[in-house]
Parts: C-alpha cells; structure tokens; sequence
C-alpha cells in the first residue's frame, strides 16, 4: 500500500490546458479592444507573461506588478500604448474566469485518483480567475482542499505557501504527501521546500534543471497513478 495520503495536483498545465484557454481568452480580449490577434501577438503576449511568472517565482516581481505591466509591455512593443493595459487586463481576466479544458489525461487521472487519495488543488494563479474556472469545470467535488496562492497570501514555490496548505489539513503528515505539477520554478523547487515528495510533470520533455531534481517525472498522466501506488 502507498504511504502517500495527500495528493496536491497544480492546475494549470497540469489538470488543466491553460495554455488553449489563455489563447482562447486573449483572442477574444483583443478582438473586444478592436485588435485582430495574430499568431506574432499571442505569442509576444506568452512571453512577457511568460518571464513575468519565472520572475514572480524568483521572488523578482509580485502578482500586482504582473497583472499591471504585461499588457502594457506588449501595448509599448505594439507601438499601441493608446490601448488601455487596464482595461485589457480587466477584460482578460474576466474572459479567462469563463474558459477551462482538461489537459490531457487530466479528468481520468482525478476520477482515479479520487477516494483513494486525499486530494487537493495547489494553485498560483489568481483568485477570481481560478474560482470562475474549477466552478465550471465542476472538479471541487474531487477535492479536500482547492489553495489559491492568492487568497494564502504567499505563492508557489515559498515554503509559507505550504505551510498554509498543511495547517488547514487535518493529521498532515509531510511523508505522507506529494505534489504533481508541470513547473519546476513552483511545483518542483514549492515540494522540495516544504519537505514532500515531488513529481515533475513533463509532457514536452523539457531538460531538467541540476538545481532543482524532482523525485518523479512523467511525461503522461497516467503513469502519475503507478508511481503512487509503488511508494
Ligand atoms: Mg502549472
């Protein structure tokens, strides 16, 4: 029998494709400002985001200044700066609170996983965004515990952000727990702070870091249930 009780999944690109549903959600952001989305626009759009996250996991940038300054860098980038980033980021955030996918494997791998485990949901991205998203989705019913780094005040991969996850569990025990997420930045360096196991999902096959060796990597899923069930 596994040692491992407590579960934490990442959601998005892990449980959840957020990369459809942010290309999805920006589209429809730019065409409400009057802006055709180009392949060059989304794409200069995931990469400031993009940077903007890895900052925020080093500790270089907060929330705030993500959710102020990405639209405004891609609007200067542009030569769009009449646009208002304000207005987009208010527009954006609505849109994305309404648009979810499973990544692949995703539904199965929680419906195996259910009352097996105790489950929980661990995640960074922002409050109103990610309640919008699991209310549709209709997974809170899976889980013990949804952590929205947001609402614990702290973020993946500090230890805080765990230690609020482990006091709102009852008889948590470290050994016990494991968390599955796609980012070694949060996800991975997050588990090895908090002193848990961890397992990197991969499904890219990204190169893996020296500084930071998750104990597990996948590339699918699926093979997440047979590592649970080996330790
Ligand atoms: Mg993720």
């Amino acid at each position: 029998m596994s040692k491992i009780k407590h579960v934490f999944l990442d959601l998005d690109d892990t449980l959840f494709d957020f990369h459809k549903s942010e290309a999805v959600a920006l589209s429809k952001t730019f065409r409400t400002l009057g802006v055709e989305p180009t392949d060059d626009i989304l794409r200069d759009y995931s990469e400031i985001n993009r940077s903007m996250w890895q900052m925020l996991e080093r500790g270089e940038a907060t929330r705030a200044d993500i959710l102020t300054r990405r639209f405004r860098i891609l609007f200067e980038k542009m030569g769009r700066s009449d646009i208002s980033h304000v207005e987009a980021q208010a527009i954006y955030e609505r849109t994305l609170s309404g648009e979810w996918c499973w990544y692949t494997g995703g539904e199965e791998l929680v419906k195996a996983l259910y009352g097996k485990y105790h489950l929980y949901i661990a995640s960074n991205g922002t409050a109103v965004v990610q309640d919008g998203r699991i209310s549709l989705s209709g997974i809170a019913k899976y889980f013990d515990g949804i952590f929205i780094s947001q609402r614990i005040g702290y973020d993946k991969p500090s230890r805080e952000f765990f230690e609020g996850c482990f006091a709102a569990i009852p008889n948590f025990s470290r050994d016990e727990a494991i968390i599955l997420g796609d980012s070694l930045g949060s996800d991975i360096l997050g588990g090895i702070n908090a002193g848990i196991t961890t397992c990197h999902f991969n499904p890219k096959g990204l190169p893996q870091r020296e500084d930071i060796r998750a104990d597990y990597e996948i590339s699918t899923l699926s093979e997440f249930v047979d590592i649970l069930r080996r330790i």
